[in-house]
């Protein structure tokens, strides 16, 4: 994966309800230049998902013909689904010379990681608390109780890789928590797209 000179490969992680899926729309709604990458996953659509925006939904079956294809840049296992980074996704999104956002878990971004001529910067996002974490969950209110259930488990041992990234930011106000990630990425790169951000 060769990213194109002074482009950005924003690496956005959290625990499952910290807000980083809510993030990553409005670095792309207000920065045209910044593309989410679409991941596969074998996971349902949830109510409000569009196959090819959300994820590219597939079944396990496709899933394990694509990794036997090497089409992932990485993939993991997550509360017992599969998902995943294909190169075709992301190599359409070079082309194009965008700038580039993952919204993936800590299991993805040690694999990324080991890309060593991809220049990532990586943001672990933390809630202000295990509490407010699961009020999230719930208030999104696309996840059955025992999903939530499920990824509350799993806060402790996510929260434990914050070490692996650059930066660790705390969204508790949406608002000041975007302005930091706005920092970071301006003080990262010199590219006329990102100065935008200064
Ligand atoms: P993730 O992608 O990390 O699982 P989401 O972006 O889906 O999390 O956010 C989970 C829920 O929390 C959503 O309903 C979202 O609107 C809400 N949310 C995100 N950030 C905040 C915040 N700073 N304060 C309150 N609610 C938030
Ligand atoms: P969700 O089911 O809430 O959409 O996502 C669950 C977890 O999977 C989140 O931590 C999210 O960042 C992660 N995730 C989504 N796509 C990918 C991917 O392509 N690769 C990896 N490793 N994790 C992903």
């Amino acid at each position: 994966m060769k990213p194109k000179q002074d482009s950005v490969m924003l690496v956005l992680s959290s625990p499952s309800g910290a807000g980083k899926t809510t993030i990553s729309k409005k670095i792309q709604q207000k920065y045209p230049d910044f593309k989410i990458s679409v991941s596969h996953t074998t996971r349902k659509p949830r109510p409000n998902e569009i196959d090819g925006v959300d994820y590219h939904f597939v079944d396990e079956k496709k899933f394990k013909e694509l990794i036997n294809e090497n089409q992932f840049y990485e993939y993991a296992k997550i509360f017992d689904n599969y998902y995943g980074t294909s190169r075709k996704s992301i190599k359409v999104l070079q082309e194009k010379n965008y700038n580039i956002l993952f919204d993936i878990d800590w299991q993805g971004t040690q694999q990324l990681a080991k890309f060593k001529d991809l220049d990532l910067l990586k943001i672990f996002i933390l809630p202000p608390d295990k509490d407010e974490l699961k009020n999230r969950l719930a208030q999104r209110n696309q996840d059955k109780e025992e999903v939530i259930e499920q990824r509350l488990q799993h806060y402790s041992k996510d929260i434990m890789h914050w070490a692996d990234y650059d930066y660790v930011v705390t969204n508790d106000n949406l608002e000041n928590c975007f302005k930091q990630i706005e920092k970071i990425i301006a003080e990262k790169s010199s590219s006329p797209i990102t100065n935008l951000f200064k």
